[in-house]
């Protein structure tokens, strides 16, 4: 027998204990920054499997490195351990159990199944050339996230590769997708305050009126994308919120505007934020109002590795076969596996988990999510593909 097919007929054999896993977590799920038994539940599965693991990195954050025999590369392989607060509102028997929160990204089963690759690794251990880092990483849905402070902690230390999935429903079970370069978008959010001086609404000459200057201000940043970012970049500048005012004879002297900057070009991104810092400075100056800009920095874009997503072409090829491997279009959502991608060449994949047919067609974060289970046998196989693959030819 070859060793793939030898490989998938031993994590074939562990895939209902991913599924025992997987619900088990899925009916007590804990949300970012608070996945205290989750990561104590990872620990002792862990623990039983003989693995050496370290605990408490970033929140509570997990890794395990297993060492083969044999000298070879370093590969991690990332699942994230955080769920949402969301109401469960599936009638299923692994349902949450937990009142407001619910694990409806699927990072149960991200969970889940790098719990069976590790005991797969355990199991060959002899066999393997190199190490195998498996990351447990908590707080992705919330940033600043749960990757950094696990980089911190030496996630990415000595590590040739790194590899991450999703496991996605917009995606049909049985398929999967990836992308070179931009994968997903970097998330920024700012507020933006202006002050300017309240009066007498049939006084204006002895105020600056806020909703004026802001509305100057909402206009001028809508010609950042439309007037100033190459249309060939995907980019959105949006104003969620502008608050100000009392009532129709008082002239505002503050109002509050909250936007998001959505972009996948670093560079863009980059010169996005620079020309809002300088639009709100410039136009609330040319109204005589002043102003403060708290701009915050979300997760940047996922940016795949030209080499590692050809890797993930091939393997995935080889494993599944042509039909099932797909060329991923961008998504707007954002993922701190970016920060892997910064240190370390990699890949991040989505695997189908989409089945109208067991009810898992619900879009992530939707409070009727769910997914077909066997996205996760396919997920270790890649996963795991991936790793062999890399180990038997580092450099493509
Ligand atoms: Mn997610």
């Amino acid at each position: 027998m070859s060793a793939s097919n030898h490989r998938d007929q031993a994590l074939q054999q562990l895939y209902p204990q991913m599924v025992e896993w997987r619900r088990h977590l899925h009916r007590f799920p804990e949300i970012s920054y608070k996945e205290k038994e989750t990561s104590a539940f990872i620990a002792g599965v862990l623990q039983d499997m003989g693995c050496d693991v370290q605990t408490g990195l970033g929140g509570y954050g997990l890794m395990v490195t297993i060492e083969g025999e044999s000298e070879g590369p370093t590969v991690a392989l990332r699942a994230d351990i955080d769920a949402l607060a969301i109401q469960d509102q599936k009638q299923v028997e692994y349902a949450s159990q937990v009142p407001g929160v619910m694990h409806a990204c699927g990072h149960d089963a991200h969970t889940a199944t790098m719990l069976g690759i590790a005991s797969y690794y355990m199991q060959q251990r002899k066999q393997l050339s190199g190490k195998r880092r498996l990351l447990f990483q908590a707080s992705e849905e919330i940033s600043p996230g749960g990757a950094l402070p696990l980089i911190e902690h030496g996630a990415m230390d000595g590590v040739d590769a790194v590899y991450g999935v999703h496991l996605w429903t917009p995606l049909r079970y049985g398929q999967v997708a990836s992308r070179e370069g931009a994968l997903m978008a970097a998330a920024d959010e700012f507020t933006i305050e202006i002050t300017g001086k309240g009066g007498h609404g049939g006084l204006p000459h002895d105020t600056v009126d806020a909703i004026v200057v802001g509305s100057a201000l909402v206009t001028a940043l809508q010609t950042i994308v439309s007037r100033q970012v190459n249309p060939l970049h995907p980019a959105v500048v949006t104003i969620g919120t502008f608050q100000a005012g009392h009532t129709n004879n008082i002239i505002a002297g503050h109002a509050l505007l909250k936007g998001t900057v959505r972009t996948f070009d670093p560079k863009v991104r980059e010169d996005i934020h620079e020309r809002i810092v300088a639009m709100v400075r410039q136009v609330c100056d040319l109204y005589g109002a002043t102003s403060t800009l708290d701009y915050r920095m979300g997760y940047p874009p996922v940016v795949n590795d030209a080499a590692e997503t050809r890797r993930f072409y091939r393997v995935g090829e080889e494993l599944l076969g042509s039909q099932a491997v797909e060329t991923s279009s961008m998504v707007m959502a954002a993922e701190d596996f970016a920060y892997y991608l910064h240190h370390k060449p990699g890949c991040f994949i989505f695997v189908g988990a989409g089945n109208p047919e067991l009810e898992a067609h619900y879009a992530h974060h939707h409070p009727r999510f769910d997914l077909d289970e066997r996205a996760m046998l396919v997920s270790a196989r890649l996963m795991t593909a991936l790793a062999e693959d890399y180990a038997a030819y580092p450099v493509v």
